[in-house]
């Protein structure tokens, strides 16, 4: 105790902050003195329990107090929102998430989750804005005024729970500087950018998510090489473990247990837990026997029990260190993030796994709060906010739908962000007036396969003939993971953009599956590619050949019209039947009818060049002569670049 009182200064500029806001506990930090320090409450904790409960007379209560009440009342009090995030209402998901009763979705936003609690229904948003809420004030507490914040997110988060993420930040009243991935601030608070060049894995085990990195540092820029994980495996899975174990020590079955005795056997767990990180053993009252009768779980009972889960943690990073190409003897240092991670057996795991001390002297609670600080501090400071490039990847490859329903990809997995790329299209048709941009995310070669993001059409562009139209999409996806596609039709400066903020959050079980599912279907998937393509390729040439059969008609020689006809007719049959490996059929069917034009493409052919040297307008000629080549090779909307 210093006996002296802070003096108060009315024009205290306001201070950054950085939020780590976790499934399980969240917390808030700035740089105080140059150095990151998180906030402490009033009891000296820097964590607050990341649990909202919603009373009976209209109060809302953020952290330790309402995690108290989380037994006695469950569906009024929510946890674990964070999983919740930018989930939608008819996600499987969201059901097995927890005891909530959920509310009809609304029609405003019908993909929305929301929970009913006391006739209110509440979406993840708002329950996060509480947490956030609360942690605003604790640092206004203490800084008098608060300034931009860095919100970390996991580096799995897809747009949508990006966007949920910044969402509540705002509600909460907070200025949100940008997301920042939990494993590029753990590295920072760690000062790992002052090395300059280095590969580290950031090996995060929380409540209830597992996250791993690769992140590569390259001359003081950090670049997430590859991500992995397991978005339902963390502490609570230990705690689960336990409790299930308390139970039938106490000779109990866990499942017809009511809600409130897995919760109580739940939070006895945890404490089992905690205390193994010291002791041997721990010895707990039974709290279903009415006689006093203890229950004791050892060391080694809990190492056993956790192994599967451990091994689950091992095989994600062994799958990450392959994505980025590295040995585990090529790093240069591991860090250890989460709560979790302080479990002894898990260290030794780790330690096992990359084949060396884990670094750990940082708080594993507060090491990514502390890190957003970090960022939060040199962003909101003049000219130092690119001293520190981050750089983020993209989980799965950005595309658009062209001919056929395949998939033309933009950018790329493992694309660094920010990024941006673009591709040139035409039409398909003639007449065409109109784009139809369907944005898909996924690794199959067809749209249908692939999750679809955006749906938009770019509409009053002039009659012109196929192919003549440029259409350039640009997509730009932000520091913050966040898409924005933007398409200009190049002749007449039409534009159109749409931000994409999907409906349905993608967690990493679903992008692992959809990474499995584009590997197991990649025969049948080069396959319907090619198929495609030919179908394509067969209408445009049944197009122009029906055209020129019009246009010129008098240039056909008796019988030509009907052996055109013939090999027309039979290759729009297997256009149209065409599946499977028939691409091959279909291509031969195309040569049939090319031989049975090829001789009436040539006269008309000649009359173009004729015409052209009559003095014919060019364009006209050059249309002309394209549907007299019958069309070479080209799939649309075709790619230009
Ligand atoms: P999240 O990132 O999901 O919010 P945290 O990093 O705060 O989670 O980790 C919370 C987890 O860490 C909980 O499962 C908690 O029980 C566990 N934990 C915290 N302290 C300890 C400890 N001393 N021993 C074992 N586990 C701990
Ligand atoms: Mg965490």
């Amino acid at each position: 105790m210093t006996g002296l009182l802070e003096i108060f200064d009315p024009k205290a500029p306001p201070r950054a902050i950085g939020i780590d806001l976790g499934t399980t506990n969240s917390l808030v930090a700035y740089v105080k003195n140059e150095r990151p320090t998180a906030v402490l409450d009033c009891n000296g904790h820097a964590l607050l329990p990341s649990v909202v409960h919603y009373g009976d007379r209209g109060e809302v209560v953020v952290g330790e107090n309402a995690a108290l009440r989380a037994a006695e009342s469950p569906r009024e009090t929510i946890v674990s929102v964070k999983r919740f995030m930018g989930r939608g209402a008819d996600d499987p998901e969201t059901e097995r998430l927890g005891p909530y009763a959920f509310a009809k979705p609304s029609s405003s936003e019908p993909n929305v989750v929301r929970f009913l609690v006391r006739d209110r229904a509440i979406t993840p948003v708002e329950v996060s804005a509480e947490i956030l809420r609360t942690l605003k004030h604790l640092a206004e507490d203490e800084l008098r005024s608060v300034g931009g914040a860095v919100i970390t997110v996991p580096a799995y988060f897809d747009d949508a729970q990006r966007q949920a993420t910044k969402d509540a930040g705002r509600l909460a009243g907070l200025e949100v500087l940008r997301l920042l991935n939990e494993p590029t601030a753990a590295a920072l608070a760690y000062g790992l950018d002052k090395k300059q060049n280095g590969k580290f894995a950031v090996y995060d085990l929380g409540g209830g998510t597992f996250d791993i990195t690769i992140l590569v540092l390259d001359n003081g820029v950090f670049q997430v090489c590859s991500t992995g994980g397991d978005s339902a495996l963390g502490g609570d899975d230990m705690d689960r473990a336990i409790a299930h174990e308390l139970f039938e020590l106490s000779g109990r079955n866990w499942k017809v247990a009511s809600p409130r005795d897995v919760r109580i056997a739940l939070d006895l767990a945890r404490a089992v837990k905690h205390g193994l990180t010291s002791g041997d053993e721990v010895e707990v009252e039974n709290p279903f026997s009415t006689e006093p009768k203890s229950l004791v779980i050892t060391r080694a009972r809990f190492d056993a029990l956790i192994e599967p889960l451990l091994a689950r943690t091992g095989a994600a990073c062994r799958r990450a260190l392959k994505d980025a190409g590295l040995k585990a003897t090529e790093l240069d240092g591991v860090i250890l993030v989460g709560g979790a991670t302080r479990v002894l057996a898990v260290r030794a795991y780790v330690a096992k796994l990359f084949g060396k001390e884990p670094l750990a002297d940082i708080d594993p609670d507060e090491v990514v709060a502390l890190g957003a600080a970090v960022q939060a501090d040199l962003l909101a400071g003049e000219g130092t906010a690119n001293d520190v490039l981050l750089l983020d990847v993209i989980p799965l490859s950005l595309g658009i739908e062209v001919g056929c329903g395949l998939v033309d990809r933009i950018l790329p997995r493992n694309t660094t962000t920010p990024a941006v790329a673009r591709a040139t299209y035409t039409t398909q048709q003639d007449n065409q007036t109109g784009f139809e941009i369907h944005v898909v995310q996924g690794e199959r070669e067809l749209a249908a396969d692939c999750r679809s993001l955006a749906h938009f059409t770019l509409r009053g562009i002039p009659p012109m003939p196929a192919g003549m139209a440029r259409l350039e999409v640009t997509f730009r996806v932000d520091a913050d993971g966040l898409l924005s596609v933007h398409a200009h039709e190049q002749t007449t400066g039409h534009e159109q953009s749409v931000s994409v903020k999907p409906s349905y959050g993608l967690d990493d079980d679903t992008i692992e599956q959809m990474l499995l599912d584009a590997i197991d279907h990649g025969e049948e998937d080069i396959m319907a590619r090619r198929l495609a393509e030919a179908r394509t390729l067969a209408q445009r040439i049944i197009g122009s050949t029906k055209k020129s059969l019009e246009v010129d008609s008098d240039l056909l020689e008796p019988g030509e019209k009907e052996r055109i006809l013939t090999a027309l007719s039979a290759l729009e049959k297997i256009t149209s039947e065409a599946k499977g490996d028939d691409a091959r059929r279909v291509q031969l069917h195309i040569e049939d009818l090319d031989a049975a034009t090829k001789d009436f493409a040539g006269r008309r052919m000649n009359r173009a060049i004729a015409r052209a040297i009559a003095g014919q307008k060019l364009e006209a000629v050059e249309h002309t002569v394209e549907h007299a080549k019958g069309l070479e090779a080209a799939h649309a909307p075709r790619r230009s670049t």
